[in-house]
């Protein structure tokens, strides 16, 4: 694949949100795996995630999805945004997550991403988060001797006390019984 490079030009672009760059080059955010068009009002990336495309098609071959925000390839379909969503929570759900800052990253009003998830997937963003971290606390607990108190850090939980009243929501009994059951 031939490279283009992130020039101190294109990067100016990127941070002003240049229209009239739109057409030159797309950018992608390695950390998200979306794409952008030189203009979107989208949160500044670090520079260091950002890739260069030279369009659309060369960066879906390089596994990044199109941004929902400013459509670098057109419209977005609702589906695809969740599933961009969705790859965003499962390499993210071990970070303090809000929905603030899950729609600042993968490019929508919190609005219309609690709402759209919600309809695709017939939980919220939260809910699925909540299900991911539980879901990777539970491998922890099984093939590790990790104390909870650790493992409810490692999967985004804020405290060991709210991982425990999660899981035993989830699961009906506490991770220790889990655990010690192996269950
Ligand atoms: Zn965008």
């Amino acid at each position: 694949m031939k490279k283009y490079p992130l020039t101190a030009k294109r990067w100016e672009q990127i941070i002003n949100n240049d229209a009239s760059a739109n057409g030159n080059f797309l950018y992608g955010v390695k950390t998200t795996k979306i794409f952008c068009k030189p203009s979107c009002p989208s949160r500044k990336p670090s520079r260091e995630n950002v890739l260069i495309f030279k369009n659309g098609e060369d960066a879906i071959k390089n596994d990044f999805r199109p941004c929902k925000r400013c459509q670098p390839t057109g419209n977005v379909p609702n589906n695809e945004w969740v599933n961009e969503i969705k790859y965003y929570l499962d390499n993210n759900y071990q970070r303090k997550l809000s929905l603030d800052v899950i729609a600042e990253e993968c490019h929508g009003s919190p609005f219309n991403l609690q709402r759209i998830f919600k309809k695709a997937s017939s939980k919220t963003p939260q809910q699925y988060l909540t299900e991911l971290r539980l879901k990777h606390a539970q491998v922890l607990l099984r093939e590790t001797k990790l104390p909870i108190k650790t493992i409810a850090t490692r999967v985004g939980f804020t405290s060991d006390t709210y991982f425990i009243t999660t899981f035993k929501k989830y699961l009906l009994v506490t991770p220790e019984v889990f655990r010690a059951k192996k269950l």
